[in-house]
């Protein structure tokens, strides 16, 4: 076909916005070999990329007619593709050379051949483009050879832009997964972390972990003293620790250093440009030659800042390190808010209890008192009394003795949650402990057709274990047994199993659902929370009964059925530890 040098240069340039379109590589050199095939009349046009050792065939246009496509790797030594590599130029094999692509001619099926290579930037081969005729000697003109030449040239950038562009990819994936496990394990370590000492501290180790760095510190805002003050510090002597503690960095002393924060949330110093300024002696005094600093926030406020520093290293922190620092500086924030939550709820929650428990205890007192004088008055202490005032006392007395019960569930309950509960183990004669309950709850069990069956087993051994303690569980338990219980019986069974004693207490009362078994030892828990409901009670007793076990190494188990009764079984151990400590404060009296 006339190709002259006019049409040469518009064949090139329509070729370059093809290349340059956003398709598939394949896509765009594909259509190259296509374009070559029309404009040289070739059967057909190939592209073969240098891998390794071998040119590899990737892209393909054209058939040829007695020769399918045979061969897929050519070796980089081949002759012709050597010498178009070695002359950067389009190198044409005539039909009487008797090898082709190193292979006999014939045996390709190939007549004539033109191969021009794909050239990187430094001149080295990417790979060859081939224009292919069966029959046609002679095929290649000059100016064909050029065009093709052309091609190559194009097809090559268009190659090299494509492997520059797969390794900023890569190059940003790997990036993205150095930050991304960096700022996991800061994550998965700092979070679960609610007391802000310790947090501080693991924060700082982290910091240099994460960042490859020699040294880091926590400053945080103390609103007193009206400056940054060391929370923590890492990587640091102890003559430095020492003197970063008296550091105060106010936001007079470094205005320019705390706006460039607040408005980036990140800076980085290098040491000497900061002059005579505190955190200049702060980096000074650890030997920092190159640091980065990142805001602490809550909310719009800058409760802080994490730095990190080189000693000795003065090149600014890579790319992939200023992400990691800006989430360290994050994720810290969010932890140590965590961490002031739990420490506020905390207090809160100790006062509440402290609260309630001198409440608690200053009701008991007049409480007691009144049951007292209710007591002398019904054994006619002060005289004689008409039947209705005995019935009136006798009910006035039953209330105040709820109330006394209610009372002291929230006194065990606030006591529990101040860890204020000691454990002291002694050895005891449960036989006592029994008797004592069946007196304490005699009035519970004046019920027509009801009636309560001990059946503790004659050999029982003395139990070592915390007696006042076992005492409220089991009262807690007898005494739900006979409020839930209207007709029929209560029968408890106490004997020996494993090296301690079961105690299982069975009503034929109420029953409780299925579905409200595995809460009913949640605290203010009640099947029947209406106003309607018959017995007394707040659902604290099987909440206390449960904290009260664990103190004692117990367990306990339920089996009911509703309408028909329930089953509750408690086992405690004999504690051969004497008087064993459970880290609280005060003594529990029930
Ligand atoms: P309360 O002071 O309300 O009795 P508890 O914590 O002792 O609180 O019990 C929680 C709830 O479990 C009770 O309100 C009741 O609904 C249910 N319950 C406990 N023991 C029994 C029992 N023996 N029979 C039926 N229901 C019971």
């Amino acid at each position: 076909m006339a190709l002259d040098e006019a049409k040469l240069a518009d064949v090139l340039l329509g070729l370059a916005q093809h290349l340059s379109s956003g398709a598939e590589l394949a896509v765009r050199l594909t259509g190259l070999c296509r374009a070559a095939t029309e404009v040289t009349g070739c059967c057909r046009s190939r592209i073969f990329l240098l891998a390794g050792e071998c040119y590899e065939l990737r892209y393909t246009f054209g058939e040829m007619p007695d020769a399918p496509m045979r061969e897929h790797k050519v070796p980089a030594q081949d002759r012709l593709i050597a010498e178009a590599v070695r002359t950067r130029d389009c190198v044409v094999a005539k039909p009487q050379d008797s090898r082709l692509f190193d292979a006999p001619a014939a045996s390709i099926g190939v007549q004539s051949l033109a191969v021009a290579p794909l050239l990187d930037e430094g001149q080295q081969a990417l790979g060859v483009l081939t224009a292919e005729y069966p029959d046609t000697p002679d095929a290649f003109s000059a100016v064909t050879a050029r065009l093709l030449l052309g091609m190559a040239k194009l097809a090559g950038m268009a190659v090299l832009a494509e492997r520059q562009h797969q390794q900023r990819i890569w190059s940003a994936r790997q990036e993205q997964a150095q930050v991304d496990t960096a700022l996991a394990k800061v994550a998965r370590e700092l979070i679960p972390s609610l007391n802000t000492p310790s947090l501080v501290e693991r924060l700082c180790q982290l910091t240099i972990e994460v960042l490859s760095c020699d040294c880091s510190t926590t400053m945080l805002w103390d609103a007193e003293g009206k400056a940054y003050v060391l929370a923590a510090c890492y990587g640091a002597t102890a003559e430095e620790r020492e003197a970063a503690q008296g550091v105060k960095l106010s936001r007079d002393s470094m205005g320019a250093f705390f706006d460039q924060l607040e408005r980036e949330g990140l800076v980085q110093v290098s040491a000497p440009l900061l002059g005579p300024d505190p955190a200049a002696r702060l980096a000074a005094g650890y030997g920092v030659s190159m640091s980065i600093h990142v805001a602490l926030q809550r909310g719009d406020e800058m409760i802080g800042f994490q730095s990190a520093g080189y000693r000795g290293r003065r090149e600014s922190f890579t790319a992939p390190q200023v992400r990691i620092a800006r989430g360290v500086g994050q994720l810290a924030s969010l932890a140590l808010e965590a961490a002031r939550l739990a420490e506020e709820l905390e207090r809160a929650r100790k006062l509440s209890s402290e609260f309630v428990a001198t409440m608690s205890h200053e009701l008991r007192t007049p409480l007691n008192i009144v049951l007292g004088y209710i007591d002398l008055l019904l054994e006619h202490s002060f005289g004689a009394l008409t039947p209705e005032q005995g019935d009136t006392l006798g009910r006035m007395e039953k209330s105040a003795r709820e109330l006394l019960g209610l009372i002291n569930d929230i006194l065990d309950l606030s006591r529990l949650e101040a860890g204020q509960m000691t454990l002291q183990v002694l050895e005891m004669q449960v036989q006592d402990l029994i008797h004592e309950i069946d007196v304490e709850t005699r009035p519970l069990q004046e019920k027509p057709g009801f009636s309560l069956v001990w059946h503790v087993s004659p050999s029982l051994p003395p139990l070592r274990t915390d007696p006042l303690k076992l005492k409220v569980v089991l009262k807690n338990l007898v005494v739900n047994a006979l409020k839930f219980t209207e007709q029929g019986s209560v029968l408890v069974d106490v004997y020996r199993r494993d090296d301690g004693l079961e105690f299982c207490i069975a009503d034929t009362g109420i029953g409780i659902a299925p579905e409200a078994v595995p809460i009913i030892f949640e605290p203010f828990f009640q099947v029947d929370g209406s106003k309607k409901r018959r017995q007394g009670g707040v659902g604290l007793g099987l909440y206390i009964v449960r904290r009260l076990l664990d103190m004692l190494g117990g367990v306990i188990s339920v089996d009911s059925e509703l309408g028909r009764g329930s089953i509750f079984r408690v086992w405690v151990p004999n504690r051969t530890q004497p008087g064993t400590d459970v880290g609280c404060r005060r003594g529990f009296d029930a």
